[in-house]
């Protein structure tokens, strides 16, 4: 329990499966879903439509006070609107992924959006994805799990994403993008990437999805004593 509300948290690395598979644990319990890394994706998706140079700290800062930043949960999920507008798929294209990994280093970025998150326990139980849920974000919760997969499915996973949304990249460009993008998350200096303490580390290389959440729910209800 977090405060009144149960929170699971599942952290890992981009184009893990965490979505998927967090999306369909939140389902099986009838949580509302939290995708942090679209709130990331978010801001940097309105620092690029403002035509803001994403290295500028200080610009960047200064748009993040000057938007009304709204929750709203469709469907059992949540969506961060931004001055009444919610992005949609626009935030998962490559321009945003690019730059993403330097708003979210951006530590008043991230204050902002850790206090937003912190908040959400406002609409219950909560399933939510990201980095730095279990390390940063809600640390004494005891359901946390860190989703990994090779680096071949990862990328593998990304190009379906992308081909769904008629973006045309190559398995070496996907693949390389997704590693620069780790070691930027990993080695940042605030709410690295990495594995909270106790987290169940989970591989979704090989099992199909389904399997990866019969283990979290299984963990889940023993964690509970059920
Ligand atoms: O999960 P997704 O790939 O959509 O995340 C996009 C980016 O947002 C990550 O590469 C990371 O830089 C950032 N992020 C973060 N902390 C989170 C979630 C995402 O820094 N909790």
């Amino acid at each position: 329990m977090t405060g009144r509300a149960t929170v699971v948290a599942v952290d890992g690395p981009s184009a893990s499966g965490k979505s998927t598979i967090s999306r369909m644990v939140a389902l099986r319990l009838g949580f509302v879903y939290v995708d942090s890394g679209s709130m990331y994706r978010a801001v940097t998706w309105k620092a690029l439509e403002s035509d803001l140079d994403v290295n500028d700290t200080v610009q960047v800062i200064a748009m993040l006070h000057r938007i009304k930043i709204h929750f709203d949960v469709r469907n059992h999920e949540a969506q961060m609107l931004i001055d009444g507008f919610w992005p949609g798929d626009a935030i998962r294209a490559p321009r945003v992924a690019e730059k993403v990994s330097i708003v979210a280093a951006i530590p008043e970025v991230r204050q902002v959006l850790v206090a937003h998150q912190r908040s959400l326990t406002r609409f219950g139980d909560l399933v939510r994805e990201g980095r730095d849920i279990g390390s940063v974000v809600f640390p004494n919760t005891p359901h946390k799990f860190y989703i990994e997969a090779n680096a071949a499915e990862r990328a593998k996973r990304r190009q379906k994403d992308f081909a769904a949304m008629q973006i045309e990249a190559s398995t070496e460009g996907v693949a390389q993008a997704l590693a620069q993008r780790d070691k930027l998350d990993s080695s940042r200096a605030v709410a690295p990437l990495q594995i909270a303490l106790g987290a169940t580390v989970v591989d979704n290389s090989i099992n199909p999805p389904e399997r990866t959440v019969e283990i979290i729910l299984e963990q889940i209800a023993r964690q509970q004593g059920l």
